[in-house]
């Protein structure tokens, strides 16, 4: 047995003394009065308090106000009875005024009876941890209360934690996910090009955000506005990721439904009027690059105004779904069908190799169309005329070929309807064309070209207020004859142009016998595109008013939508001349452009003509009164005017001036008429303007 050497317990004592004077926490003892009886040298770096001034004074005058009656108390206790050792945090004072938080550990001193004499113990710096747990608290609150989706992976992309947001979004438990990796998620829309991608730039940034549909627990689809976060540790290696994402379904569903609602037709499912322009676009841009063909094809049923009429409009309805379904299934998947309107289809066929191969399939869409039709309370029959337009002969802009196709279907239903008809050069021959062009320039020349005026009127007060003039041909042999007739033969020619001059200076010279005579009508002209492309249109037009003493704001020019879209800035520049001369511009057959709300905010236009097409259909087609309505809203929203025109009936009268309509003109109100005629309408309406 080894006994203590007592130099060596001196030694030792003085060897414990200097260890515990170079402990990171402070080692104290406290007598029964409460006097620090000791202190070791961190007491001075942790309050900046020297231990001579400290050993012998009164403990609780270096603890925080605050914890004074705490730190009193439990000193009584342990003074007063035998106590197990506790931790007890509190604040001390530190000399320059700061507290810091301290974990005191506390056990009894006792004497030889087990009477306390005092305390030891140590007090530990805790300020760092607490920051550190308040922070981590802090997070905690965060991730859980989140209203967005969080989801903490490993390095590995292993799912370690998630958050409550995330199972009330994606109806995951928690449990089911950990240890998984996020693609349990995947819809399956997107393709492993997408997600390399975005581990890619993952990788690279140390982030990546954008939407991804993903899949709930219960099959669902699931959009997210995610943004992923790499974390890195202090070496820069992605520790874990973090993925923050919330739930924009419902934004998305509501967005898919407005472009769906703006592009394809509620009742068919087709694609409607502006998105077949938009893809016709397209497929002409294509065209002309690759130097193929185009077919546009302009459907309309015949006879289905008698089944609507006989069986209600029901029937009609169900008529037109199993007509759009037909044509889908007689056309290859790449070519369009769409639906214009009423009983109005459109098909595109692309890669329209000869006239002979779109023929063939007009035939057959022809053929499927003509079978029966077994409705659920009856059976009906209709046939369908056609016209074709060719690009690139017919035309070069979708307005272009739209039109022509339209018109080559009129001319089949005057050849006894079930027919398809090209609007060819063909049918019509170069030859034969410059015939009838060499024939209008003489009729132009003999005074067989006149204008008839008709009426427009204040949609509320029904008075008139100005008139359009319109063009006839007052042929030897065939009797009147409108534009449609003979104008369209000679689009783009010199001799357009020629008869535009013509109109003119007829217009505005009865404009100006008007004025001379007291009547303050307004009227409108007709320009063709190639007219309002013409530079000096704008300084022909003011000579021609000044000549004639038009006052201003009597003169209106009415140019088509479509053929403002040649040069924009160069028709901008017309318009502006022309108001300078007090003539103002309408857009006439508007809506049935492709770019309406782009024209309309480019273009000084004082009035909108509502197209007729949708005039006439808008009490029968939801669609087309959904169109009226809004080029109504639009319109006003842009401080232009607007005239309805085709206005055939009362109720469509009554109801365009519902919707807020400026002016109404159509047969309803008065058909066009000689200027003699139209002296006596004036006079009937009590009103001579
Ligand atoms: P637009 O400018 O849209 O003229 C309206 C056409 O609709 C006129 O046919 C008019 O007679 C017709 N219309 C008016 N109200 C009704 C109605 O209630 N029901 C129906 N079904 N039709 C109605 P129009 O006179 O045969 O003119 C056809 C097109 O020829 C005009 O369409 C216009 O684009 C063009 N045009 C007419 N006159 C001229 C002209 O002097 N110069 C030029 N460049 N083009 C003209
Ligand atoms: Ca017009
Ligand atoms: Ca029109």
């Amino acid at each position: 047995m080894n006994f203590p050497d007592p130099c060596n317990a001196v030694a030792e004592a003085a060897e414990l003394g200097c260890v515990i004077d170079h402990l990171r926490d402070v080692v104290f003892r406290i007598d029964g009065l409460g006097s620090w009886r000791f202190l070791n040298r961190a007491w001075t770096d942790l309050t900046g308090h020297a231990l001579a001034d400290s050993l012998g004074s009164d403990f609780l005058q270096h603890v925080h106000p605050l914890d004074r009656d705490g730190a009193e108390a439990r000193f009584q206790r342990f003074m007063a009875q035998a106590q197990e050792p506790l931790r007890h945090r509190l604040r001390l004072l530190r000399r320059d005024g700061s507290f810091v938080w301290v974990e005191a550990s506390l056990r009894q001193v006792l004497d030889a009876q087990g009477q306390p004499l005092g305390l030891t113990g140590t007090l530990a710096d805790v300020g760092e941890r607490l920051r550190t747990e308040e922070q981590l608290r802090l997070a905690a609150t965060v991730f859980n209360g989140a209203g967005e989706g969080i989801a903490v992976t490993d390095p590995h992309g292993r799912i370690v934690d998630v958050n409550a947001a995330f199972e009330a979004i994606t109806g995951y438990r928690r449990e089911q996910v950990l240890g998984r990796n996020p693609s349990v998620l995947s819809s399956g829309r997107h393709d492993k090009a997408f997600y390399q991608a975005m581990w890619a730039e993952l990788v690279d940034k140390g982030a990546w955000s954008g939407e991804i549909w993903n899949r709930r627990a219960d099959g669902a689809l699931l959009a997210e506005l995610l943004r992923i976060t790499a974390v890195r540790d202090a070496q820069g290696r992605h520790t874990h990721y973090v993925a923050i994402f919330s739930d924009i379904t419902g934004l998305k569903r509501q967005q898919e439904t407005l472009e769906r609602l703006a592009h394809y037709d509620a009742l068919t499912g087709l694609p409607n009027r502006v998105l077949l322009t938009d893809r016709l676009e397209q497929l002409i841009a294509q065209a002309s690059r690759r130097r193929e063909q185009l077919a546009v094809c302009y459907l309309d049923l015949d006879g289905f105004k008698d089944v609507n009429d006989a069986w209600g409009h029901a029937a009609g309805d169900e008529l037109l779904v199993q007509a759009a379904e037909r044509m889908r299934q007689v056309l290859r998947p790449t070519d369009t069908v769409a639906r214009l309107g009423g009983d109005e289809f459109a098909l595109l066929l692309d890669h329209a190799t000869s006239e002979a191969m779109v023929f063939g399939v007009a035939e057959r869409v022809l053929a499927a169309l003509g079978e029966p039709y077994l409705l659920e309370r009856c059976s009906a029959r209709v046939t369908t005329s056609i016209g074709i337009a060719l690009y690139p002969q017919h035309g070069h802009t979708p307005g272009h070929l739209l039109r022509n196709a339209d018109q080559a279907m009129l001319r089949a239903k005057r050849l006894g309807k079930n027919h398809a008809c090209f609007v060819t050069e063909d049918e019509m021959g170069v030859s034969e064309r410059e015939r009838h062009a060499l024939a209008l320039r003489q009729a132009l020349h003999a005074g067989e070209l006149l204008l008839v005026y008709q009426p427009k009127v204040d949609a509320r007060t029904r008075r008139p207020e100005g008139v359009e003039a319109l063009l006839r041909w007052q042929h030897p042999e065939r009797g009147l004859l409108s534009p449609g007739d003979f104008l369209v033969q000679v689009q783009g020619l010199e001799l357009e142009c020629e008869i535009d001059a013509w109109v003119l200076e007829q217009g505005v010279a009865q404009l100006g016998r008007w004025a001379r005579e007291g009547v303050a009508l307004s009227l409108s002209i007709n320009l063709s595109a190639s007219a309002l492309l013409q530079p000096q249109l704008a300084e022909r037009v003011a000579g021609l008013v000044a000549e004639h003493g038009v006052p201003p704001g009597r003169l209106e020019l009415e140019v088509l939508e479509t053929a403002a879209l040649a040069d924009l800035s160069a028709v901008v520049r017309t318009m502006e001349g022309c108001a300078r001369a007090g003539v103002s511009f309408a857009l006439d057959d508007f809506g049935t452009g492709y770019s309406s709300l782009h024209y309309l905010r480019q273009l000084p236009v004082k009035t909108v003509k509502i197209d007729q097409g949708f005039v006439r259909r808008m009490l029968s087609d939801a669609g087309d009164m959904h169109i009226v309505r809004a080029v109504i809203g639009l319109a006003g929203a842009f401080g232009v005017r607007t005239v309805a025109e085709g206005v055939e009936t009362a109720s469509c009268a009554q109801a365009l001036t519902e919707l807020g309509c400026d002016a109404l003109q159509g047969y309803g109100i008065a058909r066009p008429m000689p200027v003699a005629a139209l002296a006596q309408w004036l006079a009937a309406q009590g009103d001579g303007a």
